[in-house]
């Protein structure tokens, strides 16, 4: 791995920008980013067959699923990836470089 987030900002509450070691800077969403999540249980949730009509209850928004997407904390760990902890109470992402450099999309 060559290139490396060297800033993190928040141009607005809702965007992450991200400078890269080798110029490069992108723009992603808080939700994007929260949607990308890697982690065993987001994949599992994102992987399994929509539930059949019949047998679907309503969903219910929680009172955290109301409020708009922030990020509560970022925190390197080691030198390859960030953990990123959500206004919605998940903070077990970890977020290689690689999956970060591939989301959103170049700062105009
Ligand atoms: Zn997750």
């Amino acid at each position: 791995m060559d290139t490396y987030p060297t800033n993190l900002s928040l141009p607005a509450p809702d965007r992450l920008l991200i400078e890269w070691s080798d110029g490069e800077q992108r723009v992603c969403t808080i939700r994007e980013l929260r949607f990308a999540c890697p982690c065993a249980t987001c994949r599992e949730k994102m992987s399994k067959p929509p539930e059949p009509a019949a047998s679907r209850s309503l969903p219910i928004l929680s009172n955290a699923e109301l409020q708009p997407l922030r990020i509560v904390k970022m925190q390197p760990l080691g030198n390859y990836a960030y953990n990123v902890a959500f206004s919605d109470g998940h903070d077990t992402g970890i977020y290689p470089f690689e999956l970060l450099r591939e989301l959103g999309e170049p700062k105009r």
